[in-house]
C-alpha cells in the first residue's frame, strides 16, 4: 500500500498585479506560511507545499499543467488572498485533472476596528476574492470541497486532513489493479459491472486469472516457509493445541503465502475469488483473505471487484486512524420492535483491523463449496459509530452508497457462531435503514469501516465525479425515493461532465 506521507497537495494562492508589489509580497508570504501551518500539523498525513501566487492567465495555466504531470501531486488547495479576476482561471481549471480544494480563509484574524484603513481592506479580501472564484469553478460544473474558517483553528484542519485522505485515496483508487480469480459467484448480478467502464471513469484496471495460476504458487511453497507462518499465526492469535498441530492451518498457510506471492509478484493491490471456482486450492482463503486485507490489500468475495478496489481505496485513506475498515455483508437481521439491528458477517474474509482484542484462529467446515474445513480468524467488534459504504453499477453510472450505523455490542455470546462478527444499529432506524438501501440498489457486500466517516465518501465522490447516495439519520423514505428519481434525470444530463 502506498504511504500518504509521499503525496503532495500544492497550496497555490491566486492574485492580480493590480495592487503593486508590497501587497503581493505580503501575500506570497502569509500563503507560504499558512502552508507551512498546514504541513506541520500531525492530523494531515501528506506534505501540504506551498508553490506560487499567480497573476495572469499564463501562470495559472502554467501551474494546472505542472500538476498534472507531478505524479506525487495528489491535489491543490486554492485561495485568492485577494481578488483574482476569474477569467484568468478557465483555461487553467480545464485542463487541471487533479482535485482542487477551495480554501475560503483569511490571513487576518479579527477586523482591527481602530486601525483599518483602505490598505488593509485591499490586502485582505479573500471574503469576495473567493466569491469570484466560486462563480468560474460553478460555472464550470467543477465538483470540489469548500472550507471556510480561519486557518489555524483546528476545525479547519481537521476539513482539509480528510479532503487530503481522500485525495490519496483517489489516487490509490486510480492506479488500484484487481486480480480477479476465478471470476464470478454463478448467476450473482450485484458484484458484476462494466469493467471497462469503470477503467474510463476511475483509471483501475480488472483483469481476470484462473485459480490454477494461484494454485501452482502455493504448491511451490516451501514447509519451512509454511512452519515460518503457522508459528506466527500461534503468536499473534489464540489457538486450541488441536489447531495448531492440525494439517488445515498448515494449509491455510500454504495458501496465504502463495497467494501473497501470486498478487505481489502480479503488483495487484486487490483480488476477488470465489468458493464456486477453487480448484486446486484445498480450502476458500479465509485466513489469508483476512490478513492481506489487514496488510492494505482490497478483497471482495464471490468476484466482487468493486468492493475489493473501494476497500483497497479506504485502507489508504484510513493509514494511521484508529478503527479499521474491512469487507462486510449485512448477514442475518435482530428484529425487535422498534429497535432491529442487522448482524454483519461473510463467510470467512473479515478484516482484524476491526477486531476489538486478541482474533481467535479457528477451523470449522464451511457447510457451502465441497472443500477441506478452511481457517479463518473469529471475533468481535468494540461499539462506536461507523460507515457502511457500497458501489453499484447502474447501467449509465457507478453508485456509491453511505449508510451511517452505530456498532453495539452484542449482548449474548455467540458460541456457535465460527466467524467474525459485528452488529449495528444503522441510521435512521433498521427499517428506513434497509429500505432506502434497497431501493437504491445498495449490494449486500459493503465496505465497513470504523475509521472513516460519510465526509471522506463525500469528498472521494467529488473527486470521482460519482453519484453519492447517503442514509443517515435525517432520511426520509419519501424525500429519499425522490431524491433516486431526481438523481436519474440528473446523471442522464450531466453524464460524464460531472
Ligand atoms: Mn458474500
Amino acid at each position: 500500500m502506498i504511504n500518504l506521507d509521499q503525496f503532495e497537495v500544492w497550496f497555490v494562492t491566486g492574485s492580480q498585479h493590480l495592487y503593486g508589489d508590497t501587497i503581493l509580497e505580503n501575500v506570497a508570504r502569509h500563503s507560504e506560511e499558512i502552508a507551512g501551518f498546514f504541513d506541520r500539523q500531525d492530523r494531515i498525513p501528506v506534505r501540504i507545499k506551498y508553490k506560487t501566487v499567480v497573476k495572469t492567465p499564463d501562470e495559472i495555466l502554467n501551474i494546472c499543467r505542472e500538476a498534472n504531470n507531478a505524479r506525487e501531486c495528489i491535489g491543490l488547495v486554492l485561495w485568492m488572498h485577494t481578488f483574482s479576476p476569474a477569467k484568468m482561471w478557465i483555461n487553467g481549471l480545464q485542463v487541471l485533472n487533479k482535485p482542487f480544494v477551495h480554501l475560503h480563509t483569511q490571513y487576518n484574524t479579527e477586523i482591527p476596528w481602530s486601525e483599518i484603513d483602505m490598505d488593509f481592506m485591499n490586502e485582505n479580501q479573500s471574503a469576495h476574492g473567493d466569491r469570484e472564484f466560486g462563480f468560474i469553478s460553478t460555472r464550470l460544473r467543477k465538483r470540489r470541497k469548500v472550507i471556510v474558517g480561519h486557518w489555524k483553528e483546528q476545525e479547519t484542519v481537521e476539513r482539509l486532513a480528510v479532503w487530503t485522505r481522500a485525495a490519496g485515496g483517489w489516487f490509490a483508487f486510480r492506479n488500484t489493479k484487481v486480480a480477479r480469480i476465478g471470476d464470478n459467484m454463478r448467476e450473482v448480478a450485484v458484484t458484476e459491472g462494466d469493467k471497462v467502464e469503470a477503467q474510463i471513469q476511475w483509471g483501475l484496471s480488472v483483469n481476470g486469472y484462473g485459480v490454477g495460476d494461484v494454485a501452482g504458487m502455493v504448491n511451490e511453497v516451501s514447509d519451512s516457509d509454511v512452519n515460518k507462518l503457522v508459528t506466527e499465526y500461534a503468536d499473534q492469535y489464540e489457538m486450541t493445541a488441536e489447531v495448531r498441530e492440525g494439517h488445515s492451518l498448515k494449509d491455510a498457510a500454504r495458501i496465504e503465502i502463495g497467494l501473497r506471492r501470486f498478487l505481489t509478484d502480479g503488483g495487484f493491490q486487490a483480488f476477488t475469488d470465489t468458493f464456486e471456482n477453487l480448484h486446486g486450492l484445498k480450502q476458500l482463503p479465509g485466513i489469508a483473505a483476512q490478513r492481506l486485507m489487514a496488510d492494505g490489500f482490497g478483497f471482495g468475495a464471490e468476484g466482487d471487484w468493486k468492493t475489493s478496489a473501494l476497500l483497497h481505496m479506504v485502507k489508504t485513506m484510513d493509514q494511521g486512524l484508529p478503527g479499521g475498515s474491512s469487507f462486510m455483508e449485512d448477514y442475518t437481521i435482530d428484529f425487535r420492535n422498534g429497535n432491529s439491528r442487522v448482524l454483519g458477517a461473510h463467510m470467512l474474509e473479515i478484516c482484524p483491523s476491526i477486531a476489538n482484542g486478541k482474533p481467535k484462529c479457528e477451523v470449522h467446515p464451511l457447510g457451502i463449496g465441497g472443500k477441506e474445513d478452511p481457517a479463518r480468524l473469529v471475533f468481535d467488534v468494540d461499539a462506536g459509530p461507523a460507515i457502511n459504504v457500497s458501489v453499484i453499477d447502474m447501467g449509465n453510472r457507478f453508485r456509491l452508497l453511505v449508510n451511517e450505523v452505530d456498532a453495539v455490542s452484542p449482548e449474548n455470546q455467540l458460541p456457535n457462531l465460527p466467524v467474525a462478527r459485528v452488529l449495528w444499529d444503522a441510521h435512521p432506524n433498521m427499517q428506513v435503514a434497509a429500505q432506502s438501501w434497497i431501493l437504491a440498489g445498495g449490494a449486500h457486500h459493503t465496505v465497513f469501516s470504523k475509521a472513516i466517516t460519510t465526509e471522506y465518501m463525500e469528498d472521494f465522490a467529488d473527486m470521482a465525479g460519482m453519484e453519492l447516495v447517503i442514509i443517515d439519520k435525517d432520511t426520509k423514505t419519501r424525500a429519499f425515493k425522490d431524491m433516486l428519481r431526481w438523481n436519474e434525470v440528473y446523471y442522464h444530463l450531466f453524464q460524464n461532465r460531472l
